[in-house]
């Protein structure tokens, strides 16, 4: 969530108070201006607190796994620590490949990420891009089975960049 507009973070903090004074208002009336004011902080503070914690636990049950699958060779691994951050790129490095921002691992080996960073591919020392892993909400990585389908073989050096799925190829 990228709320920059000065406009929306007010209308946040009239949300929050508003929260705030429907939890603190009857807590007054039943409890006096402690219980007010602490009804108040809870609502306004305890509550959103709590659902975004639970925002955050869904979203990083639905990144299952580690941000980046593991190498090729198995040795590199694609996160530091179990961050959400998009900088932990564990053992990969970023680094590019013409005007396309690519990943190296310590290997040596070179990928990029296909359809917003679901597809990891890797990038062959001729150019071509081979799939490798494909990440699946709540589940993680697994073996991209695009290759084993018929109708998508190796991409012949003719074949136009950035379309189909298998197998593309850029300079
Ligand atoms: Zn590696």
């Amino acid at each position: 969530m990228a709320l920059h507009h000065p406009a929306l973070e007010w209308i946040w903090i009239v949300i929050l108070g508003l929260i705030g004074l429907s939890v603190g208002l009857p807590a007054w009336q039943r409890l006096g201006v402690v219980g007010g004011v602490l009804g108040f902080i809870v609502g306004a503070v305890g509550l959103p607190a709590v659902l975004l914690l639970v925002i955050v636990g869904i979203e990083c049950a639905r990144r299952a796994g580690p941000r980046l699958p593991a190498c090729h060779s198995g040795t590199c691994k694609g996160r530091l620590w179990p961050s959400l951050t998009d900088r932990d790129l564990g053992d990969y490095e970023r680094t590019w490949v013409g005007d396309e921002s690519a990943l190296r691992c310590r290997c040596g080996r070179l990928y990029v990420t296909r359809q917003a960073e679901r597809r990891f591919m890797e990038l062959t020392p001729d150019g071509c891009v081979l799939p490798y892993r494909v990440h699946r909400d709540y589940r993680g990585w697994f073996p991209d089975d695009t290759e084993t389908r018929p109708d998508e073989g190796p991409i012949e050096e003719t074949t136009q960049a950035g379309k189909g799925e298998g197998g593309e190829h850029i300079e």
